[in-house]
């Protein structure tokens, strides 16, 4: 048990959380969040880059399960790291540091691609706005070669220093955007100005990009595109990051190379035999087959050798497509009593149950999981089955044994 949620929900995650998980949440939310993206969100990239900060460092995490924020405080690892900088690490832009040649802004930008897209490759076509040097002014600003000049007003810093009395011998400073070159340290008189740029040296432009998502590429893989990134004059072009986002499969769920998919076959089936199909990712149809008598129980787990996820740079080596399988049960109401002597008579016998004489009668009922059973984990499942639904709920219809557990 966790001692508080606040940093979970910040990301979203439950505390059972894995760190792919971690890592999936986070980077969603530091994309939309970013300031450069979100400007309104005010600490929320902060909190996040908090919170992501601590949970995927165990000695960190530790302490703040068992004792909160307060603790990680009083522990000396509750000072986060500057939020731009774990963005850098994690996105793997900026960071070349202060050595290499100064670059322009990267780019980042996460596409959402399906696991079919992921097995058999796709090229996607993206277009882009991005800032190029002005092509009227070779990225001067003005007319004719003319050129934009410091600020007198700021000193070319873009801000002014204002220095306010608050009382008799206190002086509050305070910076704002200077106002005669509004913030950009340079100005120009307005009829020297470059007419296609207005001044501002670069001009948005739309740019097409092929991105060619190769077969067995995985959630969160980056491509890069070197330079394709906002140009600026002086600087070396940003680049454009592409960061794959994996959806979600109605069939599949996908653990490294293999993928994995519950099958549902009826007891009938699970005891005599029964032939289905599996649809391929590529559109293939796979037949599989049980001979009758070869029993299959709640929760068995099969597998189909090279059925599974194709690998990155080696896509004829595949994984396996692993199948779970879930019985069903037949109603209550198909069971007449003709029926289950019918059954009765086909099963193995039972075996006989001694009653002793003072054996006390007592009351089968529906279960229902208290919440201190909750807290101690879903230790009453009988089936341990591959957590392969995000959502867990109860009431989707499946015995109550089958609650997912958790790998
Ligand atoms: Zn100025
Ligand atoms: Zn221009």
């Amino acid at each position: 048990m966790v001692k508080e949620m606040g940093l979970y929900d910040e990301l979203g995650v439950k505390p059972d959380v894995t760190e792919a998980e971690l890592k999936k949440a986070y980077r969603k939310l530091a994309l939309k969040y970013h300031p450069d993206k979100n400007p309104e969100a005010g600490d929320k990239f902060k909190r996040i880059a908090f919170a992501y900060e601590v949970l995927t460092d165990p000695k960190k995490r530790q302490i703040y399960d068992q004792g909160g924020e307060k603790a990680l405080k009083e522990g000396g690892g509750g000072e986060a790291h500057n939020p731009f900088d774990i963005f850098d690490m994690f996105f793997g832009g900026g960071g070349r540091g202060q050595r290499g040649p100064r670059k322009g802004k990267d780019v980042i930008h996460q596409i959402k691609v399906s696991l079919e897209d992921l097995y058999n490759g796709h090229t996607r076509r993206l277009a882009l706005q991005k800032n190029v040097i002005c092509k009227k002014c070779d990225g001067k600003g003005g007319k004719d070669g003319k050129e934009l000049q410091k600020c007198s007003g700021c000193k070319g810093t873009g801000v002014k220093v204002r220095m306010q009395q608050i009382a008799p011998g206190f002086v509050q400073q305070s910076q704002m955007p200077c106002n005669e070159c509004d913030g950009q340290g340079e100005k120009i008189d307005p009829k020297d100005r470059c007419s296609e740029c207005q001044g501002k040296k670069v001009t948005r432009d739309r740019k097409i990009l092929e991105v060619h998502i190769d077969k067995g590429m995985k959630d969160g893989q980056k491509i890069l595109f070197n330079g394709e990134g906002d140009q600026e004059p002086g600087l070396e072009a940003g680049d454009v990051i592409i960061v794959l986002d994996e959806q979600p499969h109605e069939t599949f769920v996908r653990k490294g190379h293999d993928l994995m998919m519950r099958m549902n076959i009826l007891l009938v089936e699970s005891l005599c035999g029964f032939q289905k199909t599996i649809k391929t990712l590529d559109g293939r149809t796979l037949l599989i087959t049980s001979l009758p008598g070869q029993v299959i129980k709640y929760g068995d787990t099969k597998m189909i050798q090279n059925e599974g996820m194709p690998a990155y740079k080696n896509p004829l080596h595949k994984g396996s497509l692993i199948v779970q399988f879930v019985v069903e049960f037949p109603d209550a109401k198909q069971l007449t009593p003709q029926r289950i002597v019918a059954l009765e008579k086909c099963l193995p016998p039972r075996e006989e149950v001694i009653i002793p004489d003072d054996a006390e009668e007592a009351n089968l009922e529906e279960y229902k999981e208290s919440a201190q059973q909750r807290h101690a984990g879903r230790q009453f499942s009988q089936h341990q089955m591959y957590a392969m639904e995000e959502d867990d709920d109860e009431g989707d219809g499946r015995p109550q044994a089958v609650q997912c557990g958790t790998q």
